[in-house]
């Protein structure tokens, strides 16, 4: 085990800057109505830094530095983008515990995940991108012995992104490296929950771009985030975040007849049939792990298993020994390496969470394990701990359909295969699923028939970028990951050439 300091103490790698500004070309630019908000970590709850308050003025600013880049940058060679994706890659690797730290102060998330998962998934996918550019090629359709249509991809120019706070660098980097790699240009507005991480990574890749390729603007939804989505001067916008939110955002964009890319929420379920405990074997262990991955990044994951669903026969066993391996879970200082579950990301987030605890007790559902704020004392007790929580009900419940958004599961039975893809896909949303079972035929079955845009078969939680990810139903339109994204971010264009010497 290993505890890392906190940013700006002795021994610590990392100093915030006490102030960010936005970057903008290049430089960093002080907000135009000079108002910044402050930032606390969910660490201990205490400010750390400030971070500018931006208005549409400062958005306006970022759209005029992406629109003098995008032109130039969108005529560069894909080699030559594939290689400033590669050296930010490249970056983030050389500076990963320091970036980690950050994740870790700003967002809360155990740093053992901050290190094994969402840095390196961050470079990997920039890697994966870069090569995915220079592998794509255009298509010619040979309409006659004399013509021929031509299609080729073509950058949309300035795109706007806007990312949600539970993953903020890797989510940075899974909506820059695509559009980047595709030649847009981009002015990317991190959640006012979590802005200080994305604006130290500027600090360290800055240099790496050229100016006005990459725009950060920081500030709140409505005051920055609704100026970027709904200006005319973006080609396209990509939300992550609340379904809420993203029906705003296609509203936005309707009025300028841009695409939208939405990664929306969740109420993803977890299915265990009954022959995961024909043995207790390490696939039984692995099943224990998975069903546990509830509690992974503290739940605010958009494909949180929050619901567990458990074959009758096997219920009272199987669910005896997942609740052990929920006790298991390690809460402590998020910068401790043997830390499995950290901070909840703000306190507006650890309030929902306790609501919610306290609306699954009204409505009946009973509470195994969990239920309640944790202390850690110390410098921590100021810090947004919750303790990871089993709930048993069923299905109609508020908890088994509204996304909560934190280490909180609701594990409900069922009979058969029918029972259990009826109760699965009873739900607004159809991000993520899980499948346990050592039936391939029944696996495959049950992946086709459940509505989701990710079905995880024998595992869970896994972010490859060479799989595409996206929503069925209110989870959102699109996908990320996979090079399918490209398109996304480019335009067609076809060229019909007649080389025939006469005729029309
Ligand atoms: P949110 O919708 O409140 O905020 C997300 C971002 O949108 C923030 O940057 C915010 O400032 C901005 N925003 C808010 N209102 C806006 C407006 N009117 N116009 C423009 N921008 C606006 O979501 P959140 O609470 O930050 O994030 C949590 C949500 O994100 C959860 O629902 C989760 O499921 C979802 N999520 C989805 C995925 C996915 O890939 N599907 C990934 C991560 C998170």
């Amino acid at each position: 085990m290993t505890l890392h300091q906190a940013p700006g103490t002795p021994g610590s790698v990392l100093t915030f800057r006490p102030r960010y500004d936005n970057w903008i070309g290049g430089e960093w630019k002080a907000p135009v109505e000079g108002r910044y908000f402050e930032n606390p970590t969910p660490v201990t709850g205490e400010v750390f830094t400030e971070v500018a308050r931006s208005t549409a003025a400062d958005v306006d600013l970022a759209l005029d530095a992406a629109h003098a880049a995008a032109p130039a940058w969108g005529r560069t060679a894909p080699a030559e983008r594939a290689a400033v994706l590669g050296a930010i890659a490249d970056r983030i690797e050389a500076h990963l515990t320091e970036l980690a730290v950050a994740e870790v102060w700003d967002n809360g998330k155990p740093i053992r995940e901050a290190l094994t998962a969402d840095l390196p998934l961050a470079a990997d996918h920039l890697r994966y991108f870069a090569s995915a550019i220079r592998a794509q090629e255009g298509a010619l359709s040979q309409l006659d012995e004399d013509t021929v249509a031509y299609h080729f991809h073509e950058p949309l120019g300035v795109v706007g992104q806007i990312i949600p706070w539970n993953f903020p660098l890797l989510m940075a980097v899974w909506k820059l490296a695509p559009a980047l790699a595709a030649g847009n240009a981009v002015v990317l507005k991190p959640a006012e929950q979590t802005p200080a991480s994305v604006l130290h990574l500027m600090d360290l890749i800055g240099d790496l771009l050229p100016p006005g390729v990459v725009n950060v603007v920081s500030g709140f939804g409505v005051e920055a985030g609704k100026p970027l989505a709904s200006s005319p001067r973006i080609a396209k916008v990509a939300f992550t975040g609340e379904t809420t939110t993203g029906r705003l955002i296609m509203q936005y964009a309707s009025q300028n007849i841009i695409p939208v890319t939405l990664e929306l929420g969740g109420k993803s379920p977890n299915v265990f049939f009954e022959d995961v405990a024909a043995a207790r074997d390490e696939f039984y262990d692995k099943a224990l792990e998975g069903f546990a991955m509830f509690a992974l990044n503290q739940g605010e994951v958009c494909t949180c298993p929050s619901r567990a669903l458990i074959q009758s026969s096997v219920y009272d066993s199987f669910l005896g020994d997942a609740l052990e391996r929920t006790r298991a879970i390690r809460q402590g200082h998020p910068l401790d390496t043997a830390t499995m579950i950290g901070a909840q990301a703000s306190n507006d987030q650890l309030e929902k969470i306790l609501s919610y605890i306290e609306i699954g007790r009204a409505e009946g559902a009973k509470l195994l394990t969990g239920g309640e704020r944790v202390d850690l004392g110390g410098a921590l007790s100021g810090g947004y701990y919750v303790a990871p929580t089993v709930f048993e009900g069923d299905n109609g419940m508020r908890i088994f359909q509204e996304e909560i958004f934190g280490p909180v599961v609701a594990v409900t039975r069922f009979d058969g295969f029918d029972d259990a893809m009826a109760i699965a896909n009873d739900t607004l949303y159809g991000l993520g699923a899980g499948v346990w079972t050592r039936d391939v035929h029944r696996a495959y079955r049950a992946g086709r028939a459940i509505q989701a845009g990710r079905v995880w078969t024998n595992c869970y939680h896994a972010y490859p970028a060479h799989a595409a990810f996206g929503g069925y139903k209110n989870s959102g339109i699109g996908r990320e990951g996979h090079r399918m994204v490209l398109d996304h971010y480019q335009q067609t264009k076809n060229l019909l050439v007649s080389y025939a010497r006469s005729g029309s």
